[in-house]
């Protein structure tokens, strides 16, 4: 008798414990989510988001370009130079 006892105690504190493992899991799982999605969110545009400089005409990221109204430049030494009117 004793040890059916013992037998369903032990049962009992496995169960639990699966318990808790699959809940810290599930818990593991959605920060997982969450974490991957801010990245997503927080990450730098595709390499399609591709801009060229008005001034030389390199590509640049559009993340790095200055931007002056729908005009981008690869540095402020183009924008001041772009923006100086040519004689
Ligand atoms: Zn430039």
């Amino acid at each position: 008798m004793v040890q059916l006892l013992r037998l369903i105690v032990i049962i009992a504190i496995v169960w639990a414990l699966l318990q808790l493992a699959r809940r810290g899991l599930e818990r593991l799982r959605q920060a997982q989510a969450k974490s991957s999605r801010k990245r997503s969110r927080r990450g730098k545009p595709a390499i399609g988001d591709m801009v060229q400089c008005a001034f030389c005409g390199t590509h640049i990221p559009q993340a790095d370009a200055i931007r002056a109204g729908d005009r981008y430049y690869c540095q402020q030494k183009h924008l001041q130079a772009d923006r100086q009117p040519k004689d």
